[in-house]
């Protein structure tokens, strides 16, 4: 029946989507080795290119996967209460000041769902995670831009004042990501402080477990300057969960009685709840993880200050390097023929920047090696 109308040119699929759906350009993520490895028919490729953990998961949190694989008949438990129990102690605050989701993008995209109408918008700086616009566009929200000072820095007089009387949510990556800068103490209490009341704060601290600048400020223990603050956390990163989508927010219990009404019911996986759990207890990991990415950045840094390549200083565990005048995209695909995978940056409208991750010392020798080549 569709197909018939379809056929006779009656129905077009485009004209049943709103405007703003129809614009949305889909996510781009890194690409995987297997496909890569599959597509040009080579082996061995490596990828430095979605900000993963070179050593892996916790192994704590593989041993207590193993142990509940027989419960993968069951649905997860849908308040996460095991977990959001361990969140609480560890970052001494209160069970019902946690939203936990599938992955912190998902958490932000809740936000925007749940408290931004159409006469809202949302703030973000420019060339920032796409997915803060997305999660605007998806939800029929504006999205506007906030410039940057040199270097891609952080200004706070900038973020006010674009602040206008239809701004809800203010997305703060810190540090950034695609350029790893970062937003210090004083610069940052000061936004916390002026910022009207009534815009929500979202500070992502996707890397903060990287960060080594002695000025990075604890926002948890922050919190009481701002009532519209929340910081966004994922196990995504230094606790090397990216494949089982767990992140969370700490937010006023108010603002998470909110979260709660829209998102999906069995919105984090078992596999998600148990290995989140454990690896919390994973210190061990973790300062393993944090040592690998001081000196495999130290690496990277000396290695393209040797080929005169310019970065961007970053505190996290990427960096943004600049290959103009060559197009990014071209330089991507050659190192992508010679089996390193990075993230061309096109899409964030940085057409001659690429985005590569702190891998193991052997992965960033071998993308230092193929990018000497590839620049010639
Ligand atoms: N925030 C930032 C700044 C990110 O870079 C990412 C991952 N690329 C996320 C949030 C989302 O992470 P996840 O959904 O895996 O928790």
């Amino acid at each position: 029946m569709i197909d018939s109308a379809r056929a006779a040119g009656r129905i077009r699929i485009a004209d049943l989507v709103s405007p703003g759906i129809a614009a949305i350009r889909p996510y781009e993520p890194g690409r995987p080795i297997d496909e890569v490895e599959r597509e040009l028919g080579i082996k061995g490729v490596i990828k430095l290119a979605s900000n993963e953990n070179p050593l892996g998961p916790s192994p704590r949190a593989l041993e207590a996967l193993s142990q509940e694989l027989g419960k993968l008949s069951l649905y997860p438990d849908g308040a996460c209460y095991y977990l959001r129990r361990a969140l609480a102690a560890q970052l001494k605050v209160e069970e019902v000041e946690i939203a936990l989701g599938n992955g912190s993008n998902e958490l932000l995209d809740l936000l925007v769902r749940a408290f931004c109408t159409p006469e809202h918008e949302v703030l973000a700086p420019s060339h920032t995670f796409v997915c803060y616009r997305l999660a605007a566009q998806m939800h029929g929200v504006g999205y506007r831009e906030i410039p940057r000072g040199p270097d891609f820095s952080y200004s706070v007089d900038a973020f006010l004042a674009a602040v206008t009387p239809r701004t809800r949510i203010l997305f703060l990556a810190n540090p950034d990501n695609p350029t790893g800068v970062y937003l210090g103490e004083a610069e940052l209490l000061r936004l916390v402080r002026e910022l009207p009341p009534q815009v929500i704060l979202a500070v992502d601290e996707a890397y903060r477990e990287y960060v080594r600048a002695p000025d990075y400020a604890d926002l948890l223990a922050r919190r009481c300057e701002r009532e519209l603050l929340v910081l966004l956390r994922t196990f995504s990163k230094i606790y090397g969960l990216a494949g089982v989508r767990c992140g969370y927010a700490i937010a006023p219990r108010e603002v998470v009685s909110y979260l709660d009404r829209v998102r999906n019911p069995f919105n984090v996986s078992m596999p998600a709840q148990v290995a989140a759990r454990a690896a919390i207890g994973d210190t061990a990991h973790v300062e393993r993880s944090q040592r690998l990415n001081a000196a495999g950045m130290a690496q990277l840094q000396a290695g393209l200050e040797r080929l005169g390549v310019r970065y961007i200083p970053s505190q996290a565990n990427f960096l943004l390097i600049d290959v103009a005048p060559r197009e990014g995209q071209e330089v991507f695909l050659a190192l992508l023929r010679r089996a390193v995978i990075v993230r061309p940056l096109g899409g964030y409208r940085l057409p001659h920047h690429l985005r590569v991750t702190v891998g193991t010392a052997e992965e960033n020798h071998q993308f230092l090696t193929e990018l000497e080549a590839v620049l010639g």
